[in-house]
């Protein structure tokens, strides 16, 4: 489903890279969490499955399309293929929780009769039944992330990308957002999930990809957010 081969990114103005010769592949299906201290690369990685940055040398495969040879023309129709969810929710405050889902459907062109019994559904999904009508800022954070999430899944992408998505929430909250990421991934999306939460990553064991400096220092099936000694 993703797959990097060589690569390596380095900013502009930058001296050294944010990504370092880093080849991987993640299969369809797949939950994986990429840990490693803050500046190790972990957004890097994720903004370069969206093509939001290109790689300085190598390539990032995604549904077995070469990023780099992607037309930009091409490029939000890859986009439509991932769902992406934030530390920082990125809700619209001025739409209600229903209208930030529908948002998602009605730019890519979906009609009014489609956004109507979708955004519902996708609400029931993420626990947020009959909450359509309020206002992002009078929801709990775990809420406003669970909204974030229905948003990123609404249009049923492969790939579910989440960027630190408990790093504004208590503990229990945490747990309750990433076993709703796990079922959803138990429903077919692949799951890439940045953070340094080590007790989820300890609780859920999954593939663990940790990162220092760019460079992949561990790759393990069920692994935990620090080596097995
Ligand atoms: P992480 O998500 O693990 O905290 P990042 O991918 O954000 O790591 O950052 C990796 C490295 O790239 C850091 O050294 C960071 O300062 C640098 N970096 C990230 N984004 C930019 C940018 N837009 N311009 C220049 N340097 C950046
Ligand atoms: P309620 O129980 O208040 O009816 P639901 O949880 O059933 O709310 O979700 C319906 C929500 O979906 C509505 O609040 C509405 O904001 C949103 N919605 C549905 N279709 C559209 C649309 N075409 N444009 C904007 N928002 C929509």
């Amino acid at each position: 489903m993703i797959r990097f081969e060589n690569v390596t990114k380095t900013y502009p103005r930058s001296t050294r890279p944010a990504l370092d010769d880093v080849s991987l592949e993640v299969e369809r299906g797949q939950f994986v969490f990429v840990v490693g201290p803050s500046g190790s690369g972990k957004s890097t990685m994720l903004r370069l499955v969206i093509r939001e940055e290109p790689t300085t040398s190598g390539s990032v495969l995604v549904a077995g399309h070469d990023l780099g040879l992607l037309a930009p023309r091409k490029v939000p129709r890859l986009r439509r293929q991932i769902g992406t969810v934030f530390q920082d929710f990125r809700l619209l405050p001025n739409k209600t929780v229903g209208q930030n889902v529908a948002f998602a459907l009605q730019v890519l062109g979906k009609p009014n009769r489609v956004i109507k019994h979708v955004v519902p559904e996708t609400l029931e999904l993420v626990g947020l039944e009959g909450k359509g009508r309020r206002m992002p800022h009078e929801l709990s954070g775990g809420e406003q992330q669970r909204v974030a999430i229905a948003r990123a899944v609404v249009n049923k992408p492969a790939i579910l990308l989440a960027d630190e998505p408990t790093g504004n929430l208590d503990p229990v909250t945490s747990l309750d957002i990433v076993r709703l990421l796990a079922s959803i991934n138990a429903n077919g999306t692949t799951v890439l999930m940045a953070t340094h939460d080590n007790v989820i990553v300890d609780e859920f064991r999954r593939r663990v990809i940790e990162l220092a400096d760019g460079k992949v220092m561990r790759d393990e099936a069920q692994g935990s957010y620090v080596p097995r000694p």
